[in-house]
């Protein structure tokens, strides 16, 4: 590729990433600028069926996309490596096998667990933030299984699931817990009800902030197939095979303890000199970090204001794929010229899965949807998303309405 052409580097190939660089090679020429996409894997994953992947309820392949798949490597040049430092002042990416210098960044490194300093989480708890880290639940739970059989008199506390977090990923996770246990109880000759399920939440309510119908319909759908909530409880601290929660520090014994208590922004932000309010850079409405003109901050490594209601939105992956659009855009017209575009969220609503063909969500304007109707919507979004990404060959492949 040529020395002169301005050097466009994306990092993450995530919602934001995949989506950007899918935008930039419809914004530019190939003679116009050199495009790079950097991410740690080879493939792409789908982040919104992590829950999934964590409870073994479907194949870790289905949830993976060959980058090169999708991004043609002709026009893209694809770095495989990982990311271990921004350096702002000299405009370089230092990888752990290299260094890449630009002109234009775009950064879509997506999220971490946060802990919120509470002793042990991040020892002893999993959490649900990528491929490896979900499939390592899903075997754990399952060496649980087999364990809790080959032991003598073993302690019932090895089947205790503890879901630390009760907002939209620890619901989505136990909806699959539900599906799945039975399965595992059905593989391992173990009763259902030697197994539990406990769900921890701070707040007095699951999915704090949520349409009230909705998330009653939600707990009531859970609860029937035997998930318990406690809620009200802060948990205090992790231990190997232990939580401590409330007031009166409780102590909960369990084998698997998963944490889906919060997100922040990777730490390779705050680490490259991002200035962070709570765990993210809050960009400005061109979606630029602050007093880094070049620098584009996506998904869930930045907070976009919501000017109606003076937050900033939650960040998700409708979001991510609704930024690409305005990045491309102004990166484009930063170097060619024109007006900037400020971003403005379509809100399309919320579609939670509940496991099986069960969910519940807001759709449009505020229409309701549960069970199966709000099931079928879920993989509708899902398959959309494919379809933007790769066609529909990708949705044949990966999508969950498919022939095959
Ligand atoms: P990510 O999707 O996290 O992608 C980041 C990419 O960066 C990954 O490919 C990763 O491998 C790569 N990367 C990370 N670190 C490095 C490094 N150091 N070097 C190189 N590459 C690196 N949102 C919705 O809108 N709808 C949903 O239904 C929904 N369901 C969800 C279910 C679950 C279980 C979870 C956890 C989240 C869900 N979300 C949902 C939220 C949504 O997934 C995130 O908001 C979205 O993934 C953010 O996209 P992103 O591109 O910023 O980051
Ligand atoms: P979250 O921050 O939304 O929820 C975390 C939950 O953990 C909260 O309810 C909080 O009260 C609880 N919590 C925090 N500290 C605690 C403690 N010490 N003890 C007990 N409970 C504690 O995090 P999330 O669910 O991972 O969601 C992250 C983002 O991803 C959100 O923006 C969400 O909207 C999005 N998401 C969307 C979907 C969907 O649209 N279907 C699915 C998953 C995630």
């Amino acid at each position: 590729m040529s020395e002169n052409k301005p050097k466009i580097v994306v990092l993450g190939a995530g919602y934001a990433g995949m989506m950007t660089t899918k935008r930039l090679l419809q914004q530019f020429a190939p003679e116009e600028a050199e495009i790079t996409l950097i991410n740690k894997h080879n493939y792409h994953y789908q982040t919104t069926w992590l829950h999934e992947v964590a409870a073994g309820t479907i194949d870790v392949n289905r949830s993976r996309i060959m980058i090169s798949d999708v991004i043609n490597p002709k026009r893209v040049h694809l770095i495989y490596d990982t990311v271990k430092k921004i350096n702002k002042a000299d405009k370089t990416v230092q990888l752990e096998n290299g260094k890449v210098d630009y002109d234009y960044l775009v950064v879509g490194l997506g999220f971490e667990k946060a802990t919120f300093g509470i002793k042990g989480m991040e020892e002893h708890a999993f959490s649900i933030q990528s491929v490896d880290k979900s499939r390592l639940i899903r075997d754990h739970i399952e060496y649980q299984f087999a364990r809790y059989r080959n032991e003598a008199n073993p302690d019932s506390s090895m089947l205790t699931i503890i879901v630390g977090g009760a907002g939209f990923t620890g619901i989505e996770f136990l909806g699959e817990l539900a599906e799945r246990i039975p399965v595992l109880c059905k593989k391992y000759d173990i009763p259902r009800r030697d197994v539990r399920i406990i769900d921890i939440e701070a707040m007095e309510t699951i999915l704090p902030g949520f349409d009230e119908e909705l998330l009653n319909y939600a707990k009531d759908s859970l609860e029937a197939r035997g998930i318990e909530f406690k809620l009200g409880t802060m948990i205090k601290e992790v231990k190997a095979d232990s939580v401590i929660v409330g007031e009166d520090n409780e102590e909960i014994k369990a084998g698997t303890i998963v944490w889906t208590g919060g997100v922040q922004a990777n730490r390779i932000i705050g680490e490259s000199g991002f200035e962070l309010t709570k765990g993210k850079v809050n960009v400005d409405a061109t979606l630029r970090a602050p007093g880094d003109e070049e620098v584009y901050m996506l998904g869930d490594c930045a907070w976009v204001m919501n000017n109606e209601t003076g937050k900033p939105y939650p960040p998700t992956a409708q979001i991510a794929i609704q930024e690409a659009d305005v990045c491309a855009h102004n990166i484009k017209t930063s170097i060619f010229g024109g007006t900037l575009q400020e971003f403005s969220f379509d809100d399309k609503g919320t579609v939670a899965s509940l496991g099986g063909s069960d969910a519940m969500g807001t759709v449009f304007d505020g229409n309701k949807l549960y069970g199966l109707s709000a099931s079928v919507m879920k993989n509708v979004i899902d398959d959309r998303y494919l379809f933007l990404l790769g066609g529909p060959m990708l949705v044949l492949r990966k999508g969950k309405f498919r022939p095959f």
